[in-house]
C-alpha cells in the first residue's frame, strides 16, 4: 500500500512579532494562507523497523535533520508503533524560502501516518504533535487560511481570502529564519495591523487585503540581501497590486486579480530571478484533498 499526501506552500499576509518571550521564542501574530505548490509526499509501509526518507532534492536532508523524518519518529516513539516506513518526498517548495516547505512536509507525514496505521487521531492532536517539532507546523496541519499566535501554534481559522493570482520570486539566496529573528530590533519597527488584515479576509475585501498586507521581518532581511528590495521594486513596476517578502524571507510574493497581469510579472521576473511561479492562492482547508 502507498499512500499519498500533498504538502502546500504557505505565504504569510501578515507577520507580526510582539514581544520576545522569557523562554526565548518570539510572541508573534501571523495571518498565513496555502497556496498552490505544493510538495508531494508518498508513505509506503517497510518491513524493518526504521525511518527511510528518500528525495532528489540535494538541499533536503535524508536523515533526522528532516522534519519529514522527525515527525514520523515522533509519532513511532509516541504511539509505540513496530513498524517502518518509507517517505519519498518530491519536492516543488523552494527550500529555506521563508514557504514553510519544510513544516508542510512533517504535517504532511503526521496526517498521512494517522492514516496508514489507523491512529484516528484528531486535527487538534496531530496540530499538537507538530507543535513539539516546530512552530509553523500546527498551521500546515490544518493548511487553509488562519491567524497563528503565541509561537505560531495557537490556530484560529480565518475566511478564505478573496480568490487571486500569486507571484513568487526567490532570490538565489538561502536565509536562516534564526538568523533574522537575531537581528530584529523590536524597538524599531513599523508593525502591520493584523486586525485590519483579519477584517480585511471577513469582509472579502481584496483591495484592502492588498493595502493591510506587512511583515515586520521584511526590513531586517532585505537589508542583509539587497535582491529582497530589488525585486519588491520590480514587481510593482510590473503591476502587482500589493508586494511582500513572505515568512523571514527571501521569497517576495506579488498580488493581482487577472491571469495575465500574473504572466507579465512573471515574464518581467525572469530576467532577474531564476525561481520564479504564478499561482493561484488556495487558502482554504479543503487544498489539502
Ligand atoms: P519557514 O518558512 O517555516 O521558516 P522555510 O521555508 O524558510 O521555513 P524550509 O524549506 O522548511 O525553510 O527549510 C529550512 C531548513 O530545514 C533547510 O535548510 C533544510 O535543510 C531543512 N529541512 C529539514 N527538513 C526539510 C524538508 N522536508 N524540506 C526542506 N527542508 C528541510
Amino acid at each position: 500500500m502507498r499512500l499519498l499526501e500533498k504538502a502546500p506552500a504557505k505565504i504569510n499576509l501578515a507577520l507580526d512579532v510582539l514581544y520576545k518571550r522569557p523562554d526565548e521564542y518570539h510572541e508573534v501574530e501571523m495571518v498565513m494562507t496555502t497556496v498552490d505548490l505544493s510538495d508531494r509526499i508518498e508513505l509506503s509501509p517497510l518491513r524493518e523497523d526504521e525511518i527511510r526518507i528518500v528525495s532528489e532534492n540535494r538541499f533536503v536532508p535524508n536523515d533526522q535533520r528532516n522534519l519529514a523524518y522527525q515527525a514520523a519518529q515522533l509519532v513511532k516513539n509516541t504511539y509505540q508503533i513496530r513498524e517502518g516506513v518509507e517517505i519519498f518526498i518530491e519536492k516543488q517548495i523552494p527550500v529555506a524560502a521563508g514557504l514553510a516547505g519544510g513544516s508542510s512536509d512533517a504535517a504532511a507525514v503526521l496526517r498521512g501516518l494517522n492514516r496508514l496505521w489507523d491512529l484516528e487521531l484528531t486535527a487538534e492532536q496531530l496540530a499538537e504533535l507538530g507543535t513539539q517539532i516546530g512552530s509553523d507546523v500546527a498551521f500546515c496541519v490544518y493548511g487553509g487560511t488562519a491567524l497563528a499566535t503565541g509561537r505560531g501554534e495557537q490556530i484560529r481559522e480565518l475566511p478564505t481570502p478573496p480568490p487571486c493570482w500569486v507571484v513568487l520570486a526567490k532570490p538565489s539566496i538561502g536565509v536562516s529564519t534564526q538568523a533574522i529573528y537575531q537581528n530584529l530590533n523590536l524597538n524599531d519597527v513599523q508593525h502591520p495591523d493584523t486586525q485590519k488584515m483579519i477584517q480585511a479576509l471577513e469582509d472579502g475585501d481584496y483591495n484592502e487585503m492588498c493595502a493591510r498586507i506587512g511583515n515586520v521581518l521584511e526590513p531586517v532581511t532585505s537589508q542583509l540581501h539587497a535582491e529582497v528590495g530589488q525585486i519588491k521594486n520590480h514587481m510593482k513596476e510590473f503591476g502587482a497590486d500589493a508586494v511582500l517578502m513572505s515568512g523571514s524571507g527571501p521569497t517576495v510574493f506579488g498580488l493581482v486579480q487577472q491571469e495575465s497581469r500574473a504572466h507579465r510579472i512573471y515574464n518581467g521576473l525572469r530576467g532577474f530571478c531564476e525561481e520564479v511561479y504564478v499561482i493561484r492562492m488556495l487558502g482554504n482547508r479543503h487544498a489539502l484533498d
